[in-house]
């Protein structure tokens, strides 16, 4: 039975096991979603491939990881299809006929693309699938028809380009692709252990996933105001990573007592560091425990995956149909009509 709320569609790379940017980031937001929404989370595995082609050997184990923290977080696979993107092919049909209509200057104008480029460096990305990856994405959205999709105001402008994408189409073909709005959602971009941003990429994250102790020792190890070099020292609150992170796990009575305290020299960086860790262990510890039952039940999680699948391939089949007829596709299915 078709579904009477909103649609959102949104998905995430496959990059592994979650950290605590990405729970504050994206994913807090989705479980919050799923009361009012007909949602659809993709695991983007064939998206890791469009910056990380070269090194496949582990996806399967990324993927699972992913699902898993998504589930201890609270995604509900009988509130959300949970799906992996590689297991409905459809996204690359419709990825397919989306790029015969898509101006290659829409591609190069992207933000992100020479961003990324420049991040990456290191990396030989300059590939037909990086520079396309916007088209993959739209396809991913317009397939399930989403009216919304949940993006933070860095990625507004890719819901824009899927709107131009299926403006073009539906100018082209007729009505048939939905247009859909950007849903602001705020998320919280988290200072990792070094104080720059919480990324896999610079090492600095406290996962999800790892013990208490990991955790204790890793916020132990933070940078905190590089003034105060003695615990006499007044400190300076607003450039510590670890106040950041007090700002956002813990209660706001405590945070203004440590505001003042940092700046009045009679608490301690230590002191204040076992505190956060304390908060966030707290914090951790429902996600932690059902995480672990999710971990001892992989049959379970793949059952999830594969019905998640089937929900996707349905309902993005529908759409499918209703691109290939109006893109006059459909005489290779149907026999008789040679
Ligand atoms: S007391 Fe806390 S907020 Fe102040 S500098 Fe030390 S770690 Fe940072």
């Amino acid at each position: 039975m078709p579904s009477e709320k909103p649609r959102i569609m949104s998905g995430m790379k496959a990059s592994g096991a979650l950290h605590l940017g990405n729970w504050m980031g994206a994913l807090s937001n989705w479980v919050r979603l799923q009361q009012d929404y007909d949602c659809f989370f993709m695991v983007a595995d064939w998206h890791a491939l469009t910056t990380g082609y070269h090194e496949t050997s582990d996806l399967p184990q990324r993927v699972s990881a992913m699902v898993v923290d998504w589930l201890a977080a609270g995604l509900d696979p009988d509130r959300a299809v949970i799906f992996v993107q590689s297991s409905v092919p459809l996204h690359a049909e419709l990825s397919l006929l989306l790029g015969m209509l898509t101006p290659l200057g829409w591609l190069e104008r992207v933000p992100s693309y020479k961003e990324i480029l420049r991040e990456l460096e290191q990396r030989d990305i300059h590939t037909y699938g990086f520079l396309g990856y916007p088209v993959l994405q739209s396809a991913d959205i317009l397939l399930y028809r989403a009216t919304a999709v949940p993006v933070g105001q860095d990625q507004v402008p890719h819901v824009e380009m899927t709107r131009e994408i299926a403006r073009r189409f539906n100018g082209l073909y007729g009505p048939v692709l939905t247009e859909p709005e950007a849903l602001l959602t705020e998320s919280k971009v988290l200072p990792g252990l070094d104080g720059r941003k919480m990324s896999k990429s610079y090492g600095n994250t406290i996962s999800l996933g790892e013990s208490n102790q990991e955790t204790t020792a890793k916020i132990r190890s933070m940078v905190t105001d590089p003034a105060r070099i003695r615990r006499q020292d007044p400190g300076h609150p607003e450039v510590c990573p670890v106040f950041a992170l007090h700002r956002v796990f813990s209660p706001a009575s405590r945070v203004t007592d440590i505001e003042a305290q940092c700046r009045a020299a009679t608490l301690g960086c230590v002191d204040c560091k076992a505190d956060l860790a304390a908060t966030v262990i707290t914090r951790l510890e429902p996600i932690r425990s059902r995480r672990q039952s999710w971990v001892d039940h992989p049959g379970r999680v793949n059952e999830i995956l594969a019905e998640g699948a089937r929900r996707a391939e349905e309902a993005g089949g529908q759409t499918m149909e209703a691109v290939r007829d109006a893109m006059h596709l459909t005489s290779a299915r149907t026999p008789d009509a040679v």
